[in-house]
């Protein structure tokens, strides 16, 4: 492929860096990645990524991109120890007060591996490219532009190598902030003389607690996930996946500063009050293989760069750094996943007004995830009352919608195509779709078609 300029810096090595790594490495003839830590041997967790401790599910669409990034790298995963679970056949989704249809074919599949043991093989797979670079230990403090300051022409970082420290620069015809939801992306840019990009945020208090345990063949049946969503009026929630080496990793917490224990009496009592028993029918009597370790996620956020009056040009955000999403619908990595192939779409059509270009085409991607997050965050924290009535409506219809996935198999693999981002939140509201709904409804409070 025809390259169009020389170089471009990512700054973050994170799966947002080496995603759009990827995707700039076929128009740059070099790429370079900086990254503030030092990076660990693969299945190791990291100072920079603290989530990567607590559960992470790739949705069925980011695998398949990441796929389309890395030919092979599934069976490569796969050869580590991840597991492929059938989205109906090997899963449990118990939301709104009961389980999606189960035991059936749905012919999505999940891909079920611990995040540094994913985020390792992407960074071996992206090193193998012959023009790409990752100077770990390397934190950058700020942008190099034009006198001007219309234009981004490189960055300013302090390097760390082993025989000392030094700070220096770095010229680049592109430059990538992919540093995460703490991106000084907006700090730097208002310092620029550019007003700092709308900010939005929807509160949602989320706490994890999360521990390993030791993971036997008799537990969920050979099942190899179940997720229990917050259902009306208990908001808590849990998560138990399957990851390599025999192992599970369960995630259980609340809303609104609600949280587990962080002892071992405490912690199984918060799993018995979620929604569903399964979590703590597991975990009462398994084998924890690590300590109980808690996160706190304040709040959706949301910077709209594609809503900024003016930007320099050769600069780009990307990943969380745009958008960073309620983790527990696990959506961030296949998100930064969507963005790299919109980013490819864009320099297909070369490097001109790609600021522009770019962000627009993020803020498509992002829309869709974002409505499904917040939409569903609202109706918990506002206590299901409030919100405007387009949103009362939605999460009123989708209430709807899981009683009717609850024996119906098409309904049930349409929200799993939305929610793993396959397909849009508006195929739900299609006829094929919102009559099977109804039926289903009507079925449950026991009123036979004949009726109507
Ligand atoms: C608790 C939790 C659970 C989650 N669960 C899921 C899930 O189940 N599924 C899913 O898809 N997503 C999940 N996510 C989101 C997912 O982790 C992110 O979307 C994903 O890591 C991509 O983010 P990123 O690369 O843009 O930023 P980050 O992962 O935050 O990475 C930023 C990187 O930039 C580096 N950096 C920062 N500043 C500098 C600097 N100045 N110079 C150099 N380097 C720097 C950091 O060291 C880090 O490597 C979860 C998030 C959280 C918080």
């Amino acid at each position: 492929m025809k390259k169009i300029a020389q170089q471009a810096i990512v700054i973050g090595a994170s799966m947002g860096g080496l995603l759009v790594a990827r995707a700039l490495a076929d128009y740059y003839q070099q790429v370079t990645v900086l990254e503030r830590d030092i990076l660990p041997n693969p299945g190791k967790n990291r100072q920079g990524v603290p989530q990567d401790r607590h559960a992470h599910g790739l949705l069925s669409r980011g695998r398949e991109v990441i796929e389309q990034l890395f030919p092979g790298i599934t069976q490569e995963l796969k050869a580590q120890g991840a597991l492929s679970a059938d989205l109906l056949q090997q899963t449990r989704w118990f939301t709104n007060g009961g389980y999606l249809y189960q035991k059936s074919q749905s012919n999505l599949n999940m891909l079920l591996i611990s995040r540094p043991l994913l985020e390792a093989q992407v960074r071996k797979r992206l090193l193998s490219l012959p023009n790409i670079k990752i100077i770990e230990n390397c934190h950058v403090l700020g942008l190099l532009t034009t006198p001007d300051q219309t234009r981004i022409v490189g960055v300013r970082f302090t390097h760390h190598p082993s025989d000392g420290s030094f700070e220096s620069t770095q010229n680049a015809d592109l430059v990538v902030d992919a540093t995460g939801r703490r991106s000084q992306s907006p700090v730097w840019l208002e310092k620029l003389g550019y007003e700092k990009p709308q900010e939005e945020q929807v509160h949602v208090g989320i706490s994890y607690m999360t521990r390993i345990y030791r993971r036997q063949p008799e537990h969920l049946q050979g099942d190899l996930l179940t997720n229990i969503s917050p259902s009306l009026p208990n908001w808590r929630y849990g998560v138990i996946l399957a990851q390599e080496g025999d192992r599970w990793i369960v995630t259980i917490g609340g809303y609104l500063g609600d949280r587990a224990p962080r002892d071992e009496k405490g912690f199984l009592e918060f799993a018995k009050s979620i929604p569903a028993q399964e979590i703590y029918e597991v975990i009462k009597d398994a084998e924890p293989l690590s300590e109980l370790l808690p996160y706190k996620f304040p709040s959706n956020q949301r910077h709209h760069y594609e809503g900024m009056a003016s930007f320099p040009e050769n600069y780009l955000v990307f990943g969380d750094a745009i958008c960073s999403f309620n983790p527990i619908y696990g959506q961030g990595m296949t998100v930064a996943a969507l963005e790299s192939l919109a980013l490819q779409n864009c320099l297909n059509l070369g490097s001109q007004n790609l600021q522009a270009r770019f962000f627009k085409e993020a803020a498509k991607v992002v829309d869709i995830a974002w409505s499904i997050s917040v939409n569903n965050d609202l109706r918990i924290t506002q206590m299901a009352g409030a919100g405007s009535p387009m949103v009362r409506f939605l999460n009123w219809y989708m209430s709807k919608l899981h009683v009717a996935a609850r024996t119906d198999r098409v309904v049930a693999i349409a929200f799993l195509q939305v929610s793993n981002l396959m397909a849009s939140p508006y195929s739900l509201m299609h006829p094929r779709i919102s009559l099977r709904v109804l039926w289903g409804n009507l079925l449950q409070l026991g009123i036979p078609i004949s009726d109507i």
